[in-house]
């Protein structure tokens, strides 16, 4: 950490949870990164899925953002009256899994299921219930299931993606991942709502920052795939840990498809990062 870091900025109300499909909760608040002279906010959110019977997480947020999710969490099973079944990560990064530990201790009945690899050391003691799953499971919640997904874009090479079988969401960890602007007041909104989000430059930094690989291949077959993938899974919402939500898949693809080819040009973006703890 610099000792220069400015001031962090003040930080809007939080707009979270917020309801993105019928029984879908986008979960966590904004983080504040400075880039560039600029604040930009980032969220490394949290997902509920309610369905008749059983609730499930998808991503647990950062530590820093536990207590905000913890509580969210609690308010929305209280209000529908089921039970936290499974928690389920798209990978092991502490900003998908920050309050594994803490939701398995909390609620001794759920399991976390998705690509956990050294998890059983960073919580010990709940070996027992940190289980890897394939694409192709599914998990049912009582009218809706959780079907785990091959990542077609990833962080780690085992990362999983996971879909709502009911409102067709999908949670792609790490895919559309892009910040917005703190004086936009773009927080808690969808992707349509914020047209001065300037999605491919947001994606393109967001792979300076996490995903060098994407400037070492042919990012074309990617595309494709994710493309293809959205057509066999009937794919009509988007939730991104990193990104603002996408509610209308299908006619917003193009703006991604355009950042997702220019990720792969991230050597021409700047690299005077500064990065400050929160
Ligand atoms: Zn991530
Ligand atoms: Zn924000």
């Amino acid at each position: 950490m610099s000792n220069s870091a400015p001031a962090l900025p003040e930080m809007p109300h939080n707009a979270l949870p917020r309801e993105i499909a019928p029984g879908v909760f986008w979960l966590g608040e904004c983080s504040p990164v400075h880039y560039a002279g600029k604040w930009l906010h980032t969220y490394n959110s949290a997902f509920m899925v309610v369905g008749e019977k059983f609730a499930a997480m998808v991503e647990t947020g950062i530590p820093s953002v536990g207590n905000v999710v913890i509580a969210q969490v609690e308010r929305i099973l209280e209000e529908r009256g089921v039970p936290l079944k499974y928690i389920f990560v798209t990978h092991s990064e502490m900003s998908h899994c920050g309050s594994v530990g803490r939701l398995l201790r909390r609620y001794p009945e759920a399991h976390t299921y998705g690509e956990i690899s050294d998890l059983h050391l960073v919580y010990p003691g709940f070996e027992d219930r940190i289980h890897f799953c394939e694409p192709g499971e599914t998990s049912d919640l009582g009218g809706r299931e959780i079907l785990t997904v091959e990542s077609v874009f990833r962080d780690l090479i085992h990362s999983r993606w996971f879909l709502d079988t009911k409102e067709r969401v999908l949670f792609p960890g790490d895919g559309f991942a892009y910040s917005h602007v703190h004086d936009d007041k773009e927080c808690g909104l969808f992707a349509e709502e914020a047209p001065k989000v300037d999605i491919p430059t947001q994606m393109q930094r967001f792979a300076t920052l996490a995903f060098h690989w994407t400037g070492y291949v042919d990012i074309e077959p990617y595309v494709q795939r994710l493309d293809d993938l959205f057509v066999e899974l009937g794919v009509e919402v988007v939730a991104p840990t990193h990104g603002l939500p996408i509610r209308d898949a299908k006619n917003s693809m193009p703006i991604f498809r355009e950042g997702f080819r220019g990720m792969s040009d991230i050597h021409a973006t700047e690299l005077d990062i500064e990065i400050y703890d929160i």
